[in-house]
């Protein structure tokens, strides 16, 4: 099975990742944990380019073309072998994360992203997505605290506006394969959700 992870930056992701690969080795299960952009070499390689502030500016359409490249060497060299190997993935942020960041934020044609879903991914999608949601404010606290910022996070916050939202239409139209999970809550209570979420999964 194929786990994503979704949020804007600061609801805890990276945290959460931890607990549910922790709650299903518990189950016996053997678990693959990845992020995007990223995960293989030139994958993270394609993070970098990404995330770092350059004196050329990235275009959108660059940004949205290396995000897909990122993510087709991540599936033919981690994801799909690791399926296939009989474990389960996790992976911190994935596709919808696109949706969000590109098409909420960045305003780009939807239309666009879908065609190189398919193109990319062709049946590959997520058996379940966890959607850490929380204020826009909320998480760029969170996120300002921990330091270390990058292109994106140096975004206004109507950028993040625009994303969450991107992220809750995402769970508006696939509400079977994506679980809201308010993450203002104390960590025990979005753990407890987590694993309501993934109860259908383990059955
Ligand atoms: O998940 P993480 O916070 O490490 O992601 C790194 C950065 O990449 C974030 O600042 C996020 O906003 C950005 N990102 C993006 N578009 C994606 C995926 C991530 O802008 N499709
Ligand atoms: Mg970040």
């Amino acid at each position: 099975k194929f786990i994503t992870l979704e949020g804007i930056e600061g609801v805890g992701k990276t945290t959460n990742v931890e607990f549910v690969k922790q709650h299903l080795q518990k189950q016996g299960i053997s678990v693959v944990v990845t992020r995007e952009p990223g995960g293989t070499l030139i994958a993270e390689k394609i993070r970098d380019l990404l995330l770092q502030q350059n004196s050329e500016s990235l275009s959108e359409q660059a940004e949205l073309l290396l995000v897909f490249a990122a993510r087709a060497q991540h599936i033919k060299h981690v994801i799909e072998p690791a399926l296939l190997q009989g474990n389960w993935v996790v992976s911190d942020r994935f596709t919808d994360a696109t949706y969000a960041y590109q098409g909420g934020g960045r305003a780009m044609k939807t239309s666009a992203i879908e065609w190189l879903e398919h193109w990319v991914q062709g049946h590959l999608k997520p058996d379940l997505t966890l959607l850490l949601d929380a204020p826009v404010d909320v998480g760029m606290a969170r996120a300002k605290a921990r330091g270390g910022s990058d292109r994106f996070e140096d975004e206004r916050n109507s950028f993040f506006e625009r994303v969450r939202r991107a992220y809750l239409l995402q769970a508006e139209l696939y509400p079977e394969r994506i679980k809201l999970i308010k993450a203002n809550q104390p960590l025990i209570d979005v753990q407890h959700a987590m694993v309501e979420s993934m109860r259908v999964l383990l059955r």
